[in-house]
């Protein structure tokens, strides 16, 4: 491994104009105190409603260390990491949010660790700066991940993190639309290691994730990572049989020693509708993964390109985002990932 790896930023970027400016200021700071470069910042607009996306072309016609990755629409925040990381060339790759909530100041310490021989450098958030319901809600989250996932998810460990080169390469090759990706960090191994990083406020504009997709990103990490809800359905079902057996051997009983068999409209309707919540529950837990592997058959690549700006290849355009299968034959040929694009 390189004593100074070559550096590539990662960052997703919806709607963040009022920070864009300060976010560049500081990720460059930081770069440009670093040895191994040139460094490169791979900015990718997830279809911004704003300005945003006229303010990154025009960066990156001017500023060679600069790429600029255009989707052709809104696919989300882990679609557009993917897309940043099919595109970075450097050594080390550092993945953080547009929103300074990720502090570029924090890349040296990652750099640290990667000379010491980690592969996957993740920040553990120490201190969220969130209302006390949503710190609660996360607690939770990781919690109820951390016993349910198949491999051992670091808790509070977020997308903030450096990875090295190869450790991208194994992302890359996985192929699932349903992309949690601080899981699928995890799944590749080599050595890791969390580093504690304060969580900063947003630095301007508001968060892009709402309550329901916060909950959607949740429900991927649980069902991507884990079957346990599988069996829980299967444990739901084995009690209620049994519970069932037992009312039959006392209803019997009843019936042949005390002469009388146990009355009672409302224990009737309470069991039926308890029975029916049951299956309706599993069904939709079934379903869950039936619509999950529904969403992997289709096999749609996991966004589209609109074009590349770089200053090698300015206005690129591009009709079909590359796959999996381009991706692993380009790099076994030893060539990036972003020419083919
Ligand atoms: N983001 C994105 N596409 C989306 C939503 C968010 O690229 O559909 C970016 C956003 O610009 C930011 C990062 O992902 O750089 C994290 O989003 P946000 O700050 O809204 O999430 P939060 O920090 O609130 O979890
Ligand atoms: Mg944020």
């Amino acid at each position: 491994m390189r004593k100074f790896p070559r550096i590539s930023v990662a960052i997703p970027i919806y709607n963040e104009e009022a920070g864009l400016p300060e976010l560049h200021r500081r990720v460059m700071a930081v770069l440009d105190t670093l040895p191994g470069g040139p460094h490169e910042v791979v900015y990718v607009d997830d279809g911004s409603r704003d300005s945003s996306r006229a303010w990154l072309e025009s960066l990156a016609q001017r500023d060679g260390s600069v790429k600029v990755v255009a989707l052709s629409r809104n696919f989300g925040h882990q679609a557009a990491i993917t897309a940043a990381l099919d595109h970075v060339t450097g050594d080390a790759v550092v993945i953080m949010d547009g929103d300074l909530q990720d502090t570029p100041e924090t890349i040296p310490r990652f750099l640290d660790q990667y000379a010491q021989g980690y592969e996957v450098i993740y920040a553990i958030r120490t201190d969220r700066k969130e209302s006390w319901v949503m710190r609660s809600c996360y607690a939770l989250f990781y919690k109820l991940i951390a016993r349910l996932a198949d491999i051992s998810l670091p808790q509070g460990a977020g997308d903030f993190a450096m990875l090295s080169r190869r450790v991208v390469k194994h992302m890359r090759l996985t192929p699932e639309r349903h992309r949690y990706l601080r899981g699928l960090r995890t799944w590749v191994g080599f050595r890791q290691i969390g580093v504690p990083v304060e969580r900063a406020a947003r630095h301007a504009g508001e968060s892009k994730y709402s309550f329901r997709q916060l909950l959607r990103l949740a429900f991927d990490g649980i069902f991507s990572f884990s079957v346990v809800p599988l069996r829980f359905v299967t444990l739901i079902g084995t009690g209620a049989v049994a519970a069932s057996v037992f009312y039959a051997v006392f209803a019997l009983c009843a019936k042949w020693f005390w002469g009388q068999s146990p009355a009672g409209f409302t224990s009737l309707v309470l069991a039926i509708i308890f029975l029916s919540g049951v299956q309706l529950l599993s069904l939709g837990v079934i379903g869950e993964y039936l619509g999950r592997v529904y969403e992997e058959v289709k096999q749609r690549p996991h966004y589209v390109v609109d074009r590349v700006i770089c200053q090698d290849q300015l206005d690129h355009d591009v009709a079909l985002a590359p796959t999996r299968d381009e991706i692993a034959s380009f790099l076994e040929q030893g060539a990036t990932v972003a020419r083919i694009t």
